[in-house]
């Protein structure tokens, strides 16, 4: 019995395989940061989503090591059971005060986040409607709810609200920016649509957290929307602010009702409360440097500057993803080795990460980058045989 299943399962793997869509660990072996060792090999990194340089920072890993030495390392249980320190409940208010709600909630994960916010507040019955290009734990949130799940077209305001018609929709949702492509969901008129419709807006800001806005307060903020226009935020801890972790911020009602019954929230071990104090001392840096920004911004700026220069189309971002649009899932392959053999570490996406026919380069840039990496790689994406297939 067990051969039998093993052989199906192996002759899958060759279907993927087959179809350059295998993927495969790259065996990392010093921390997170641009110059990377890679399975003994010193390489130059553009897939990190360490935006500002804090994964690896002195201060953040100090405060880890002091935070451990205070609180060990388990949490020993579930929030509601004991494992809500003090070191947790101090991240939630600093979370809430950045977000500028009343409340914020921390998850262990942005996956358990969105599958815990999702299914507390819609279920059978209920409509929900997504951006077709959600990030895959949005989707999955939509579908363990048993809500009837409607995806409009990337960014379209007007098929939205089509597609709504008369329904009175539950929730709306949205990445802040889109994880792939990096650009920003339109959410002064899905703040404006929702309003209209009676419906919470979800925002996941992932990958705008700490980078945009001010203070690095995220997409919502970068747009001048507030609490009401935008009730539900979700951000993640694990991308900018270099740690690990998730949270929801909103109104006091909405956080009682998550840890009532958020399941990714009731039913898991609480994170080490170190970890608490390193996100803390780590959210504190992203606030106070803003230089940090200032430089990514302005590596992004050389770093389009050049490409544009090279005759590569790129997409519409202004944010750290870069994406380098291949087609094929082997072309994108067959890039992402080029540039490997040249030292350089970039993500070759594929389906079904992104659509079929739009595999791509993710390129991620960081503060901690110089502008010296970005030289280098603009000059190894110019020795790329770049035609379309
Ligand atoms: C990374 C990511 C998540 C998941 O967050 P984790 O903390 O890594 O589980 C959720 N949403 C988006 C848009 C992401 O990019």
């Amino acid at each position: 019995m067990h051969q039998t299943g093993d052989a199906e399962l192996r002759s899958r793997l060759g279907q993927l395989e087959a179809k350059a869509l295998y993927r495969r660990r790259r065996i990392q072996e010093a921390p997170q940061q641009p110059h990377a060792v890679v399975e003994g090999r010193p390489m130059l990194s553009f897939c990190s989503n360490d935006y500002l340089g804090l994964a690896n920072h002195p201060e953040v890993v100090a405060a880890l090591r002091e935070g451990a030495q205070r609180w060990g390392v388990g949490s020993g249980s579930a929030h509601l059971v004991n494992g809500h320190s003090r070191a947790h409940h101090a991240l939630e208010e600093a979370l809430a005060e950045l977000t500028g709600r009343p409340r914020a909630l921390l998850f262990s994960t942005g996956y358990m986040a969105n599958l815990g916010v999702i299914t507390a507040l819609a279920g059978r019955g209920d409509t929900l409607f997504e951006d077709r290009l959600n990030h895959a734990s949005l989707l999955d949130g939509a579908l363990l709810s048993r809500a009837t799940l409607k995806r409009y077209p990337h960014g379209d305001c007007a098929a939205l609200e089509r597609l709504i018609g008369s329904a009175s929709p539950r929730l709306i949702v949205t990445d802040g920016v889109f994880s792939m492509d990096g650009d920003l969901a339109p959410l002064p008129r899905l703040a404006a649509l929702a309003q209209r419709a009676g419906a919470w807006l979800m925002v996941d800001d992932a990958h705008g957290m700490g980078v945009l806005g001010r203070g690095g307060r995220g997409c919502v903020d970068h747009f001048g929307l507030d609490a009401a226009e935008v009730p539900i935020l979700m951000g993640t801890l694990g991308k900018a602010f270099g740690t690990f972790g998730a949270f929801v911020a909103g109104s006091e009602a909405l956080i009682e009702t998550l840890i009532q019954g958020a399941r990714s929230y009731v039913y898991t071990t609480a994170t080490p409360p170190a970890l608490a104090e390193a996100t803390l001392k780590a959210l504190e840096i992203a606030e106070r440097d803003d230089w940090r920004r200032e430089r990514l911004h302005a590596l992004i700026a050389r770093f389009r500057h050049g490409a544009a220069e090279l005759g590569l189309t790129l997409a519409d971002s202004r944010t750290p993803i870069q994406p380098l649009l291949a087609g094929s899932a082997s072309r994108a392959l067959a890039w992402s080795q080029a540039l490997e053999s040249a030292g350089i570490l970039v993500g070759a996406i594929r389906p079904p990460t992104v659509p079929e026919g739009t595999a791509r380069l993710r390129l991620t840039l960081s503060a901690a980058h110089c502008e010296s990496d970005i030289d280098r790689l603009l000059d190894a994406l110019g020795r790329l045989p770049m035609q379309q297939d």
